[in-house]
């Protein structure tokens, strides 16, 4: 926590407002579209849930195709699957790691023939997430789209503070999602926004949030509605924790250029790198790829190595189109996320650690990695 979070918190207790509405949800919704650079902002109860109001908004319905990112966490394409539409999965490119734009033309390309074929219609949707904090290439993305007609939610929920072209990601594409989950670069233990310009939607989305009550003095409801807006108490977290959000990003990219600093140039080890000046991470996890014909360490043995010390390492996301779960989806890969999932791990990257904490993973790397001091 950052410290100012209890402040709000006792406002919300001293006023009672101990409800899904209420000063806190209006301020932070205020706060946090300031800081994301957005128009109109819908706190929620998750980013999982504002991903699933942005597909029932887009109107995707049984049996639609909604593309999404591969290389993600499941949490992207889940909510296609709440709607009983079929996720489609596109994979990534080598540089910032998420939606290969070219490989997003042949998915769209390949689905109109069949649609002609069975009458029916293009991808109702593009997720595309910008993964760990890297930014998507979102004029590639978005020049796609726009071909097609097909809107496009940013699922920023590892993103928040980071930057394409100068802009806080998540306004490019019809909708943006944010996440406030527990291990995202601020908390508010669970919560979620939705993002747009088009304020009418945003409207929507607090109605279909809170149960979809028609405007009448009793019960009333002419569509389904859902429980997913935030509580007033988790939102009074979240305006604290907006207070530290541009320090917890600093700390981060510390920690990143930390990194690189112990590992310098070692032959065989790559990291997820801003690809150019346009893309700017918040660095919520420092990533590696290892390759073991050069290091002589698979990234498996190097997460041993570091397990052995205590010290909890991360293989990368599985891509969605090898989870099982998934595996029945139409998907267009090229090997790109297969190969991050298999070389590829997270770092410690937690704002929390201490001097201490640099100087026992700085042992193991140069152990393993034989750098020399
Ligand atoms: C965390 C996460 C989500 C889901 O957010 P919740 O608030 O946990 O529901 C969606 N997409 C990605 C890429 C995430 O990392």
């Amino acid at each position: 926590m950052g410290g100012g979070e209890m402040k709000y918190i006792q406002q919300a207790f001293e006023q009672n407002w101990i409800v899904p509405l209420g000063p806190n949800v209006d301020a932070f919704e205020t706060e946090l579209g300031q800081m994301a650079g957005a128009d109109h902002v819908a706190a929620l109860s998750s980013g999982t849930s504002a991903i699933h109001l942005a597909l029932i908004m887009l109107d995707v319905k049984p049996g639609d195709f909604v593309i999404g990112s591969s290389y993600t966490f499941s949490a992207t394409v889940n909510p296609i699957a709440y709607q009983c539409a079929i996720p489609v999965l596109v994979d990534s490119e080598e540089e910032t790691w998420n939606m290969d734009s070219e490989l997003l033309e042949e998915a769209i390309q390949s689905l109109k023939s069949e649609s002609l074929k069975s009458k029916g219609q293009l991808p109702k949707a593009i997720i595309v997430t910008h993964l760990y904090g890297m930014p998507a290439k979102m004029d590639e993305i978005m020049a796609v789209a726009e071909r097609y007609g097909i809107p496009v939610i940013e699922d920023a929920a590892e993103a928040l503070g980071s930057k394409y072209k100068g802009e806080p990601v998540g306004n490019r594409g019809k909708f943006g999602i944010l996440s406030f989950n527990g291990n995202k670069i601020i908390t508010t233990s669970g919560g979620g926004a939705l993002i747009s310009s088009d304020e009418a939607m945003i409207k929507r989305a607090r109605f279909l949030s809170t149960q979809a009550r028609d405007p009448a003095p009793h019960y009333q409801h002419s569509a389904i509605g859902y429980n997913y807006r935030m509580s007033n108490v988790v939102a009074g977290i979240g305006r604290g924790q907006l207070e530290v959000l541009q320090d917890r990003i600093n700390r981060r990219r510390e920690i990143n250029r930390w990194y690189r600093s112990v590992v310098g140039d070692t032959p065989g080890i790559i990291f997820h790198t801003e690809p150019s000046a346009d893309f700017y991470s918040n660095y919520w996890l420092t990533c590696i790829l290892v390759d073991p014909k050069v290091t002589g360490i698979t990234s498996g043995q190097l997460r041993l190595a570091f397990e052995a010390e205590n010290i909890e390492v991360r293989p990368l996301w599985k891509p969605m189109h090898l989870q099982p779960v998934f595996a029945e989806c139409p998907a267009y890969v090229n090997g790109t996320s297969e190969k991050f999932f298999n070389n590829g791990l997270c770092l410690p990257s937690g704002t929390g650690l201490k001097d201490e904490d640099f100087e026992r993973i700085e042992e193991v790397l140069r152990r393993e990695l034989k750098i020399s001091q």
